[in-house]
């Protein structure tokens, strides 16, 4: 008997927890699954329990406990110059996954199209299927060293249908941070054809090189017309505590909210307090990761390439993209599954991001947002491959 309902059976268990479960089973260095293996600034993990000793241990209100809101709200001033009412504009989620499904069921009919770029992040596909809705995927080709869109190729994937655009910069699963002149094309689009615009941005802290991240609602039109998504768990080493947020125009916090209501009423409220004091006190904290994080892009680049893969530069985010082909191998799911045998790793193959699985078949992804004697021993049991 077929019990999963014919919109969600193209999907099956998700490529994380099907390579986790393989470097568990295996004992392999898992390099797959992007999360960290240290823990984020001590103080807030303090906050974190006393917040729990302190009473903080009943339902939060639905939009989010008000310090949060606010710490939210002060953090887009000050960073991007952004202006948003913490009561009105401001909502908590139970992670960016829980934001950005419960925008997609609050702001898509069925049958209405979302853009997305491939390769693309796992739950965007499944959020569109929930809702009903379509998606149309834009590639993403390496051009120059990099992942990039072809501003004509996303022109052309605009329909009378078309109602809203995913964008997610700095980009999973490819380290691309989108530049100034991609931006500007994707809120030109945006604003021509009336599109709501839902933006991922968990990794808006972790760019490299001096890049510095820009919210696509800084743009002029935009604000009014983006669904601004993040989440502590990136930026701060918490992915287990599953903390995110959505800054929005009223009128589209309050749709995001009657669906988000339904899904999970609120998020969990201890680490609100922890996330609200890490917002306002523990940025430099974030500053050494980020600096850290380009040193471990650059070692685990570095130890790839010696070991034969081709290697391409990420700009952002703790994930960095290689070619396979070099060393002779041709299929990276099949090299993925394979790869815990062959040398005591595991990575993520980047053709399940993919509606055309073929465009992306030579790539795997590698994170690095481990310990540098993690990176190291990964990289000498790597290079027996060649
Ligand atoms: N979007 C992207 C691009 C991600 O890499 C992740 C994983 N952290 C998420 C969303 C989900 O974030 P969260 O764990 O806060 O739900
Ligand atoms: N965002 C993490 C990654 O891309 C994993 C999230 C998950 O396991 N669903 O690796």
């Amino acid at each position: 008997m077929i019990v999963l309902v014919g919109r969600m059976r193209e999907f099956g268990t998700t490529v994380f927890a099907e390579m986790t479960a393989l470097a568990v089973r295996t004992g392999a260095i898992n390099l797959g699954q992007g999360f960290p293996d240290e823990d984020g600034p001590p103080a807030m993990l303090d906050r974190a329990v006393e917040a729990i000793r302190g009473g903080l241990n009943q339902y939060p209100p639905g939009p989010g406990v008000s310090e949060l809101r606010q710490a939210i709200a002060d953090h887009q001033k000050v960073r991007y110059g952004l202006a948003y009412d913490p009561d009105s504009e401001i909502l908590v989620t139970v992670g960016a996954t829980e934001a950005i499904t419960a925008s997609v069921l609050a702001l898509c009919e069925p049958g209405s199209e979302v853009i997305v770029f491939e390769p693309y992040y796992d739950s965007y596909p499944a959020a569109i299927a929930m809702a009903g809705a379509v998606r149309r995927a834009v590639p993403l080709r390496v051009e120059a060293g990099r992942f990039a869109f072809d501003p004509a190729e996303l022109r052309s994937a605009v329909t009378p249908k078309t109602r809203a655009i995913l964008v997610n910069s700095p980009h999973n699963p490819t380290g691309t941070v989108f530049t100034p002149a991609e931006l500007a094309a994707i809120a030109a689009l945006c604003r021509e054809h009336d599109l709501i615009a839902i933006t991922d941005e968990v990794y808006e802290h972790l760019t490299f090189d001096d890049i510095p991240h820009v919210p696509l609602a800084t743009l002029p039109g935009m604000r009014e017309r983006t669904v601004t998504i993040s989440s502590a768990g990136k930026t701060f080493s918490v992915t287990g505590w599953k903390t995110g947020w959505i800054c929005a125009a009223p009128e589209l916090i309050r749709a995001i909210q009657t669906v988000k209501q339904f899904l999970t009423f609120t998020a969990a409220a201890p680490w609100q307090l922890a996330v609200a004091y890490a917002l306002r006190h523990e940025l430099d904290w974030v500053g050494t990761l980020r600096g850290a994080l380009q040193g471990k892009r650059d070692r685990l680049m570095a130890g790839l390439a010696a070991a034969g893969f081709e290697v391409l530069r990420p700009s952002g985010t703790y994930f960095v993209q290689t070619d396979i082909r070099p060393l002779g191998f041709a299929d990276g799911l099949d090299l993925t599954r394979r790869l815990p045998e062959l040398a005591g790793v595991v990575a993520i193959p980047t053709q399940v991001f993919y509606d055309e699985p073929e465009m992306g078949r030579h790539y795997v992804r590698f994170a690095f947002c481990k310990k540098d004697a993690v990176i190291d021993e990964a990289i000498a049991r790597l290079s027996r491959l060649g």
